[in-house]
């Protein structure tokens, strides 16, 4: 995963345009994922799409939609522990069109001191 939206979640929407694997919907909205349409996980709160969240890997370095959100309920998931390689092979696959940089401390939240 592994971050998730908790039920604190005051469904202000900050969080939504922040994601730049598209990976957080407001509730009862459908997700897209390869190609097809699924039902939402949460109908009363946004939520993260596990398999879309890569922890902002190969992107920033920290998770966006934690850094925005002003309740602090984006948080890691401890029932969803995935590995950096993991999480930067999941990025590269969902936006194939575009290069990615080497991992490090700009583009990975695992490699901050
Ligand atoms: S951690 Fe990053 S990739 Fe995952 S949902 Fe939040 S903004 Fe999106
Ligand atoms: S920023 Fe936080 S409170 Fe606002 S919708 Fe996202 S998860 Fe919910």
């Amino acid at each position: 995963m592994a971050t998730f939206i908790t039920e604190e979640c005051i469904n202000c929407g900050a969080c939504e345009p922040e994601c730049p694997n598209t990976a957080i919907y407001v509730g009862a909205a459908q997700y897209e994922f390869q190609g097809g349409t699924h039902d939402a996980i949460s109908n009363d709160f946004y939520y993260i799409v596990p398999l879309k969240c890569t922890e902002c890997v190969g992107h920033f370095d920290q998770e966006q939609c934690a850094a925005v959100c002003p309740v602090d309920c984006c948080v890691p998931d401890p029932n969803h522990v995935e590995a950096e390689e993991l999480l930067y092979d999941r990025a590269k696959q969902i936006h194939p069109e575009r290069p990615f940089s080497e991992l490090s401390a700009a583009n990975s939240r695992f490699r901050k001191g």
